[in-house]
C-alpha cells in the first residue's frame, strides 16, 4: 500500500507492516509522525479510477464534438451566410471527412467487405 506524509512524500509500504488497529509511522524525510490505518481509501481510489474517468472523459468529448460538428452542420447555410469567415472551418471539416472516407474504404477493403 501507499502512505502519504503531509510533506507530499509517498511511500511503499508492506501492508504486513501495518497491522489492522493501525500504528505510529515516521516520514524519513521530514521527521514528522502520524498514526497510519492500514487502508488508505482516497490512496486506492486515485489510483484504481485514473483510466475509467480519462475514457468516459474522452468519449464525453468525443459526443460533444460530434453534437458540435451536427449543428454546424445543420445550420451550415445561414452561418456561412452571415459568417463567412467559416468557410475555412467548413473546408476543413469537408476535408477531415474525406480523409476519414477515405480511410474506411481502406479498411473496409483489407476485410474484402
Ligand atoms: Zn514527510
Amino acid at each position: 500500500m501507499i502512505i502519504s506524509c503531509k510533506c507530499g512524500i509517498q511511500f511503499e509500504v508492506n501492508k504486513s507492516e501495518i497491522p489492522k488497529e493501525g500504528r505510529n509511522v515516521q516520514c524519513g524525510i521530514c521527521n514528522a509522525t502520524w498514526f497510519q490505518k492500514p487502508y488508505d481509501k482516497i490512496d486506492k481510489k486515485s489510483s484504481e479510477n485514473v483510466s475509467p474517468h480519462y475514457i468516459a472523459n474522452f468519449f464525453l468529448f468525443f459526443i460533444v464534438l460530434i453534437s458540435f460538428a451536427g449543428i454546424m452542420e445543420t445550420f451550415k447555410e445561414d452561418l456561412l451566410y452571415n459568417f463567412s469567415e467559416l468557410d475555412v472551418y467548413y473546408k476543413f471539416i469537408d476535408t477531415l471527412a474525406e480523409k476519414i472516407f477515405v480511410e474506411l474504404r481502406s479498411l473496409f477493403n483489407t476485410f474484402g467487405i
